[in-house]
């Protein structure tokens, strides 16, 4: 089985109008009835995800959402659930019905994915019917690429997959840490086994880093911040990288001679899927917070709250205390990420390890477009717990915006 996580997966989403075929087409790529097919129009209602292996591509994730036509006050929220979708997928497939011409709605949405330079593909559905040619001739004069199948008689399904594998844009994903390390090298990661630790296993970033370290042939070395001095002090040579969990960063810091590099996992996962410069400059907004300015704190997955959790209760604590202000915090979970951001000052976001890379960049853009600056975890606590700059050292980039921020 393949265990690659979904927020490493490129993610396809299939969109069209209600009735169109979306889950049936969807079930022919995955090989299985996942998606529920009804010739009712409107039943795929929230949006259905599926990781599969797409050979001989790799693993993606396949998202069959409701129609961009659904009805009625619900139908809105789908509507909006899909437009969400569309934002974060690396890819979509625009379901069309092959007896009939483009709708408005359908004319709006290709609008839209040209807009978000988003890439996809035509997909007529129900050749077995007939084929509608004023469509075809429409898809042509807007020089749009289509592909004819049927999910009954599965003509093309299997040129269609082909299609798609062949269009699928390349990873443009920035190294985590593989930049900077090389062959040999000691790299040092410092994982605190504490009350707020998971039972049993290690956090997503910390996985990938020890991962890609490995891919370098870089010798890497696994320890508890308690062990840190007694494991420095048996190394017969520096370490090229410290990395630490950001919430042991001030402790790690008196652990770790000046002229040795030291970061933390949050802020390799700030480059790796967000914006490192972008966040650096955020920070100079936590020097402007008045009384009363509202304070958006958003974590990518609702997973189950600590008594002390980080983004619930010790970052507010350490921005009021750092701030030393009266500020409003609005906590945000998953999905639940506000349209609107004009109301806030300022946005703190977690390192979005079960994001993709595009939908952490989707919110970024969309906190740029709205003038709010944002930071991630790691950098703000680091900034607030006064390891800024040190831990931005290994970054060019990022010092640079420090120095412009001055
Ligand atoms: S809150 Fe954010 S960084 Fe933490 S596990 Fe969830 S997605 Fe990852």
């Amino acid at each position: 089985m393949n265990k690659t996580a979904q927020s490493e997966r490129l993610h396809i989403a299939f969109i069209g109008k209600r009735n169109v075929g979306k889950s049936s087409l969807m079930n022919k790529f995955i090989g299985q009835d996942l998606a529920i097919v009804s010739e009712i129009p409107g039943t795929t209602t929230d949006p259905v995800k599926k990781a599969i292996e797409l050979l001989p591509f790799g693993p993606v994730v396949l998202i069959d959402t409701a129609g961009i036509d659904d009805i009625g006050e619900l139908g809105e929220k789908r509507i909006s659930k899909t437009i969400q979708i569309i934002t974060e997928a690396d890819f979509a497939l625009i379901v069309l019905d092959s007896q009939v011409k483009l709708s408005e709605e359908e004319r709006s949405l290709i609008t839209h994915l040209k807009t978000l330079e988003l890439p996809f593909l035509c997909v007529i559905n129900k050749s077995d019917l007939g084929i509608n040619y004023e469509l075809i001739e429409e898809l042509d004069s807007l020089g749009l690429k289509h592909h004819s199948v049927s999910c009954i008689t599965n003509e093309s399904i299997y040129d269609l997959k082909e299609k798609v594998i062949k269009m699928l844009p390349e990873s443009e994903d920035p190294p985590l840490v593989g930049d900077l390390i090389k062959q040999h090298d000691i790299i040092v990661l410092v994982v605190p086994i504490d009350l707020g630790a998971p039972k049993g296993r290690l956090i997503m970033p910390q996985v990938q880093t020890i991962r890609e370290s490995l891919d370098e042939d870089a010798i890497v070395l696994v320890v508890k911040d308690k062990e840190l001095r007694a494991a420095l002090s048996k190394l017969s040579e520096q370490p090229k990288l410290v990395v630490t969990d950001s919430q042991a960063i001030m402790r790690v810091a008196a652990d770790v001679p000046d002229e040795i590099p030291l970061t933390t996992f949050s802020i390799l996962m700030a480059r790796y899927k967000g914006d490192l410069p972008q966040y650096v400059k955020g920070l100079k907004r936590i020097e402007e917070l008045n009384n009363n300015d509202k304070v958006l704190i958003a974590e990518a997955c609702s997973h189950h709250a600590q008594e002390d959790d980080i983004g619930k209760v010790k970052i507010p604590r350490w921005l009021r205390l750092y701030t030393k202000k009266n500020l409003e915090i609005d906590i945000r979970n998953g999905h639940d990420f506000p349209e609107n951001l004009a109301d806030y000052k300022l946005i703190i976001h977690c390192g979005g390890c079960m994001l993709t890379r595009k939908a952490m960049q989707a919110r970024i853009k969309q906190a740029k477009l709205m003038g709010v600056p944002i930071v991630n975890y790691g950098v703000a606590i680091s900034y607030m717990h006064g390891a800024v700059p040190r831990a931005l050292l290994p970054f060019g980039e990022a010092i640079t915006a420090w120095e412009e921020n001055k």
